[in-house]
């Protein structure tokens, strides 16, 4: 019965001004549930400044997204937090809250699972079971927030599931975390990451988004990338580059290319100079990750530090990520799959 219900903090301000004119209600009082859902109410009866009957009627025919923690950890290397989130169908989800000198980033979840297979990944082995609403989003990012304590000043949409194949939920959620009334996180401070599907990059083109779109690039070769990604047997280098080319001509918004560096697989010096050449036609800044280890992978981390080296000799922008978190299984889908196990 609950799910037959919409599900409130998905509504933009505007929406939930309308949807209260229709039930006959004054549009302010849209406006006050908003103010309501942004400071984390999780139930209508802490509405207070709605009438009672007003409470119980928005109860009947809405619900409020708001998650439970099956389960935190701080790092206490570096104060990194990880919550996985239990949803109102019992599904869990990750969000993990990193602390970086110019400010708080949170890393949040776009689907339950994930169905695009990559072989490092630790969210392939679970399968895809939905997508997030984005409500539920907005939430991961809302309660990371009020649970730690840390003020978060920006979002990735790096964890479990590829935002883009949820197109559009997800960008009904970059509006409303984006909102000024809202949490008011500024577009430049949001990252979204994808796999790289190259019919919804073309379209997020046309939205000209303030944001920084990572594609996860992995191998500057198809042999190379189908083994790792099985999307790209569907969108090959070339495709892709080019519409990550046309993607920083229409928005001006440099791409940061995600590239986890796997040794004896995609870190040849032959790889290197590919990569450049990509680089240099996309503009692109390049994001080299030292490769997360997942129980059971074959797969070693390569020498991160000496292909950067290697890279910057080709004139490439390039930057190695720092590891956070790595203590308390931060990264990719790895708590998730810990309680799934
Ligand atoms: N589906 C999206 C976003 C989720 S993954 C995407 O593919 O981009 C976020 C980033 O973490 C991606 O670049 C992904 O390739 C990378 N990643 C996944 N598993 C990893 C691992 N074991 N080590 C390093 N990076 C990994």
């Amino acid at each position: 019965m609950q799910d037959e219900k919409r599900e409130i903090r998905s509504l933009l301000p505007e929406e939930l001004e309308a949807a209260l004119r229709e039930m006959g209600e004054a549009p302010f009082r849209g406006k006050q549930i908003f103010e309501w859902l942004t400071k984390g109410a999780r139930d209508f009866s802490e509405m207070t400044n709605l009438p009672l009957p007003l409470r119980e009627r928005l109860g009947k025919g809405f619900r409020i997204a708001a998650p439970e923690i099956l389960r935190r950890q701080v790092s206490e290397a570096d104060g990194t937090v990880k919550y996985l989130w239990r949803l109102s169908d019992g599904n869990a989800v990750e969000s993990v809250v990193m602390r970086y000198s110019y400010g708080n980033t949170v890393c949040i979840s776009s689907q339950v699972g994930c169905r695009q297979g990559c072989v490092f990944c630790a969210s392939t082995g679970l399968g895809f079971i939905r997508n997030l609403s984005a409500g539920e989003m907005l939430a991961e990012v809302l309660f990371s927030q009020l649970d730690s304590g840390i003020p978060v000043t920006g979002v990735v949409l790096m964890g479990i599931g590829e935002p883009l194949e949820n197109y559009y939920e997800v960008l009904r959620f970059l509006k409303l975390v984006n909102h000024p009334r809202g949490m008011n996180i500024g577009m430049r401070h949001i990252s979204l990451s994808t796999c790289g599907l190259v019919p919804e990059i073309r379209r997020l083109a046309e939205e000209k988004l303030q944001l920084t779109l990572s594609v996860s690039l992995h191998a500057p070769d198809d042999e190379t990338r189908r083994k790792l990604m099985p999307i790209a047997r569907k969108y090959d280098i070339e495709s892709l580059i080019g519409c990550c080319a046309d993607y920083f001509r229409k928005t001006e918004r440099r791409i940061s290319f995600e590239y986890a560096l796997i040794r004896g697989v995609n870190d040849t010096p032959r790889q290197a100079e590919a990569l450049a050449g990509i680089l240099r036609r996309t503009h692109g800044h390049l994001n080299l990750i030292p490769l997360n280890r997942v129980e059971g992978s074959p797969l070693i981390p390569g020498d991160a530090r000496k292909f950067a080296e290697r890279l910057k000799e080709l004139g490439v922008n390039v930057t190695v990520r720092r590891r956070l978190g790595a203590d308390i299984d931060a990264a990719c889908g790895q708590l998730r799959r810990k309680e799934a196990t």
